[in-house]
């Protein structure tokens, strides 16, 4: 059965709990066949959002649509998505077949088809061979593949991801990362993934969309959210920025735009406060004279042909085209 990608829409979606607004009417398209990380820190709203997308939580206000169907009041299993947690929630007295396969069950679905559907996406997995054994006798990397067999069964037109790689360690967690993005492309379907790291977003999404405080701050791809930051938040949150103030306004510059010239050239005089060698590239610390700190990254190579140490004067220089004005 294929599966059926389908557009995902917010419009003016809202969550209240009691007094405090999680998520603020929050508008978003999410076309068919993308993945898309909603990015930001902890508490800005990220999971409630997808909460209400799956159907866990009630939606306070506006509107979830998939397809043209608008799904507020559909119960979980018949929106049309499906969730892969975190711990990945894996029954653990259930085979990895039938841990696949429950979803099906819970469907009525005839034993032997739910067997074969479930042997098919295990081998979609990798993890055809393991089919007998409990989800303990898995590795982390192993049991997440699991988790995302058991969500794709059901032939979702949207994958909910919800920081799925927090627990595995950083070396399985970059491995993960691809498989993901692969499976995504496989698929042909819409994951939306919820992470706080701007790494993991950079690395998997086409679509960025970087939350702050119940409210969509911007979305774009990881290029555009990067290297071209509309609001002071954004800049600090995906980093590698300086966010440099001007008569009330401010504009950002990336570090590694960021070029040292010898005191008393054009450029902003400013004070080294620290360097820090970091192998490819050196970061050099600066205050600026009207007390703006500023952060260079050199490549090692720029830095070895001029040095420079803690207490030097230098110029602190960048292309007109380098500087991306800010929202206030
Ligand atoms: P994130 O996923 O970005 O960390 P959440 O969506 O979990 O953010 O939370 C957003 C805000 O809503 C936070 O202030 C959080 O404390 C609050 N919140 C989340 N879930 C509940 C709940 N069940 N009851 C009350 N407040 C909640």
């Amino acid at each position: 059965m294929p599966n059926q990608a389908a557009d995902l829409e917010l419009a003016a979606v809202t969550k209240a709990y009691g007094e405090t607004i999680a998520v603020d009417k929050v508008s978003l398209k999410i076309p068919a066949g993308t993945y898309c990380c909603l990015l930001g820190p902890s508490g800005c709203g990220k999971s409630s959002t997808l909460r209400m997308i799956a159907g866990h939580e009630f939606i306070s206000d506006g509107d979830v649509m998939i397809g043209n169907t608008v799904v507020n009041d559909l119960p979980p299993a018949r929106r049309g998505t499906a969730m892969m947690f975190q711990n990945y929630a894996l029954f653990p007295h259930l085979s990895v077949r039938d841990n696949v396969a429950f979803s099906l069950k819970m469907a009525g679905i005839a034993k032997a088809e739910r067997l074969r559907r479930a042997g098919e996406l295990l081998d979609l997995v990798d993890m055809a061979k393991y089919g007998d054994r409990l989800p303990s006798q898995l590795s982390g990397g192993q049991q997440q593949r699991v988790a995302l067999a058991r969500a794709l069964v059901t032939n979702p037109t949207v994958l909910l991801l919800d920081e799925p790689l927090s627990a595995l360690d950083p070396f399985l967690r970059i491995r993960m990362r691809a498989e993901l993005k692969r499976y995504q492309r496989d698929f042909g379907i819409s994951f939306v993934h919820v992470t706080h790291s701007q790494e993991e977003a950079m690395a998997l999404a086409d679509m960025v969309v970087v939350m702050n405080d119940g409210r969509i701050e911007q979305v774009g791809s990881p290029r555009e959210v990067f290297n071209a930051p509309k609001t002071v938040f954004v800049a600090k949150f995906m980093g590698g920025h300086n966010v440099v103030p001007e008569a009330g306004r401010s504009y950002a510059v990336r570090a590694d735009r960021i070029r040292l010239a010898s005191s008393g050239e054009p450029g902003s005089a400013a004070t080294v406060t620290d360097v820090e060698y970091q192998g490819m590239t050196v970061h050099v610390a600066m205050t600026r004279e009207d007390g703006t700190d500023l952060l260079a990254t050199l490549a090692e190579s720029d830095f070895d042909r001029a040095p420079v140490a803690v207490g030097d004067r230098v110029a602190a220089t960048w292309q007109p085209a380098d500087r991306h004005e800010l929202a206030a």
